[in-house]
């Protein structure tokens, strides 16, 4: 499983260029995981990073060392500890970092094992630290942790102290496991058992609160809290850390007369042992992907972390089939789950000039997948954000999803730097017309003030175009720009000035086969002429929305919308007039003033009218007084007498807030055909939960039936 997001370098210098570096980056944070259990960067990164020397030592094998951290496992013992050697190695596993990977490993398995029908043990991947018991006699004679997979820590005293090891085990298992042998007593006289001791989520959010209570630096994860729980060097500080196992391996398991690891997991449970409940013995590859997938669902719902699920070939007799290689079984496969973070190269940092001519840097970086979508720019935000990250061009970086949506850059890998990354700056001219920019204080953004700027002007058309403005269908920013180029299309009021011809024989810059240009055509011609047409009649929000002053969002829009009724109202208003709207402060009236102040501005809006654009919200008389001011409601199901956007419009008029969601500060929650769970919620929190029938009457009576107010 090599498979890496970053190119493998071309020339054999560069390559053992890079191999060293990434080396000696992974070695230092191997240390800081394994050793010190205080790791700087996630698991992800740190995986994207072995992953990348992984691909470079395929593809040049003599770069391999033996000392590579790709040939290893762990960390050798610290000295504190007394060292073991484990009779028997302890392996890590390979990772399967998605379900195609996880498939081409069963498709091998397969392939290996003959076409024999293969069953395979699904458990879950617990997030601690390895751990191997020894019994002699069924009594615990020692504990060890995995150190480098030869030799351990003899960690026995803090051990002792976990309330879950059992220190005999149940003699009814001791004696058939002796019976089994038949009566060969070296066979259980010693048992070497091994799993994994882990830190409950709870217990880590207790530790780390305590950490923070007396200055102590937290924990990263549970995984680092156990593993340092582990190797306290007094027991009594073990004792307190509220550690728990779960043991899954029996070392020589055929002694006992086991067959498979399902039979190796039921006599662990019954020797004492706990034995993870969450495991399947599944007969096909359907059904080990389906425990993966769920498992990556029920993840936030388990008590402890998992970061995958481990598949083992059931059958001893064919684990020993399939062998080890240097560091991990063939037998057996961690599918990690998505990570939220990877790295990645820094091409470059563009600036992008918005329709106010705000310059904001973006981050453009090779495509790399993060959490199931692939991503290849993220906003830097502004300068001093930059400077903070301290990204450079070139830079691997650290990269990922924030919140799971929002691709974010996290920071650089600055010891993987090679001389060649360069600062970024940025440039006292505009990138798009180069005229001065210009930074007022007090901001972060410098603005580029020039209104005749191009790439503001495309922004400009393109935000009157969009969805949440006028929402004129197939206007895109090719079209734009090419209607620009041809000077067909300056501002906003040109769009209805557009001709079919126009459109139809707009040349769209590229040729055909022939050579000759490639034209718009008329069929799309012809929809984005409807398309413009029905632009004309957009609610007034939307057209406020659409102008583009500065701060007015579709929030703000709407208020002013409803406020004022008419544009030639609103653009007609005072400073105090405009700042006396609910949500609008002198910010957004100053801006708003300046905009009608401008006769530029004012030249287009006549121009708007004259083409017919609405301007004014049918009916706008006196609003509706409102009732529900202060309420939020929430809908949810299917309403027979109108629709979800008109239920939200008609109860925003009566001043009420309408989410998304159900949470406790919920007033109501309006309950139609098929409910989804949001009417669990209701009930659970206790939410008053309306009728069709009673909001008909809410809207008509502006009161909600039953309520004293
Ligand atoms: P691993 O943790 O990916 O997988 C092997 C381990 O899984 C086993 O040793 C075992 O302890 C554990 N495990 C849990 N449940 C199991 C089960 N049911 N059956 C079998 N084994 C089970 O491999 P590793 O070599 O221990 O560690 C490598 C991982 O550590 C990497 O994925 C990496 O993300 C992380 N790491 C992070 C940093 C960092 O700086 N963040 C540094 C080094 C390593």
């Amino acid at each position: 499983m090599t498979a890496s997001d970053l190119p493998v370098p071309d020339s054999p210098e560069q390559a053992a260029q890079r191999a060293e570096r990434l080396r000696e980056e992974i070695r230092r944070h191997a240390w800081r995981y394994y050793a010190l259990d205080a790791p700087e960067i996630s698991d992800a990164a740190y995986d994207g990073l072995v992953r990348e020397l992984e691909a470079i030592e395929d593809a040049y094998p003599q770069l391999v060392t033996p000392d590579s951290p790709t040939q290893r496992v762990g960390a050798p013992p610290l000295e504190a500890f007394a060292p073991v050697e484990h009779a028997e190695r302890m392996y890590s596993l390979d990772n399967a970092m998605d379900l195609d990977e996880l498939d081409a490993w069963l498709e091998r398995v397969g392939r290996e094992t003959g076409g024999t029908d293969v069953a395979f043990m699904c458990e879950l991947k617990i997030d601690g630290s390895s751990l191997a018991l020894t019994y002699e006699d069924g009594a615990l004679l020692r504990a060890a942790t995995r150190g480098d997979g030869t030799t351990g820590e003899d960690v026995t005293a803090n051990v002792r102290t976990i309330k879950d090891v059992p220190l005999r085990l149940v003699p009814r298992q001791a004696a058939e496991a002796e019976a089994a042998t038949g009566g060969v007593t070296s066979a259980i006289d010693r048992l070497e058992v091994r799993g994994e001791v882990y830190m409950p989520k709870r217990s880590f959010e207790r530790l780390n609160a305590e950490q923070e209570d007396a200055g102590l630096q937290p924990y990263a994860n549970p995984r680092n809290a156990a593993a340092g729980a582990v190797r306290q060097k007094d027991p009594a500080v073990t004792a307190s850390r509220d550690l728990a196992t779960f043991m899954y391996q029996v070392v020589d398991p055929r002694r006992l007369g086991l067959s498979g690891q399902s039979e190796a997991l039921e006599w662990l449970r019954d020797a004492g042992f706990r034995v993870n409940p969450d495991i399947e013995l599944c007969g096909s590859a359907e059904e080990v992907r389906a425990f993966c997938r769920a498992a990556v669902e029920r993840r936030g719902d388990l008590p402890y972390e998992i970061d995958g699920v481990v598949v083992k070939v059931d059958s001893f007799a064919l684990q020993s089939e399939l062998g080890f290689t240097s560091k991990a079984p063939r037998w057996a496969i961690a599918f990690k789950f998505p990570p939220e973070e990877k790295t990645t190269v820094l091409r470059d940092i563009r600036v992008q000039v918005g329709r106010t001519g705000a310059l904001t840097p973006v981050a453009e970086f090779d495509p790399v997948l993060v959490a199931g979508s692939t991503i290849a720019r993220a906003t830097l935000h502004n300068e001093d954000e930059v400077r903070r990250k301290g990204v450079r061009i070139g830079d691997t970086i650290i990269v990922r999803k924030a919140g799971d949506v929002i691709p974010e850059v996290v920071g650089p890998v600055e010891r993987l730097r090679d001389g060649t990354e360069r600062v970024w700056r940025m440039p006292a001219t505009c990138p798009s017309c180069g005229h001065e920019v210009w930074r007022e204080e007090g901001e972060v953004v410098p603005r580029c003030t020039n209104a005749g700027c191009p790439a503001q002007r495309l922004e400009r058309l393109g935000h009157w175009a969009s969805r949440g403005a006028l929402d004129i269908d197939g206007m895109g920013t090719e079209i734009i720009s090419r209607l620009v180029e041809h000077g067909l299309l300056h501002d906003v009021a040109d769009y209805y000035s557009l001709s079919f011809e126009d459109l139809a024989s707009l040349d769209l810059g590229r040729v055909k086969k022939d050579g000759s240009p490639v034209l718009l055509g008329e069929t799309v011609a012809r929809k984005l002429i409807a398309s413009i047409e029905a632009s004309k009649d957009r609610p007034l929000k939307r057209l406020v929305f659409g102008l583009g002053i500065r701060h007015v969002g579709t929030t703000v829009a709407e208020a002013l919308a409803g406020a004022f009724g008419t544009l030639d109202a609103l653009l007609g208003a005072s400073e105090d007039d405009l700042a006396a709207v609910d949500q609008v402060g002198p910010a957004i009236a100053g801006s708003v003033r300046a905009f009608a102040d401008n006769p530029a501005n004012m030249d287009i809006v006549e121009r708007l009218k004259a083409a017919g654009v609405r301007t004014a919200d049918e009916g706008t008389g006196p609003r509706r007084e409102q009732t529900l001011a202060g309420t939020t409601w929430v809908l949810t199901g299917a309403l027979d007498r109108l629709t979800r956007a008109d239920a939200t419009a008609a109860l925003k008029e009566l001043g009420a807030k309408v989410s998304g969601s159900v949470s406790k500060k919920t007033s109501y929650v309006v309950v139609g055909a098929d409910p989804g769970s949001k009417y669990d919620d209701a009930l659970r929190l206790g939410v008053r939960v309306l009728s069709e029938d009673e909001l008909m009457e809410t809207l008509e009576d502006g009161a909600i039936p039953g309520d004293a107010t």
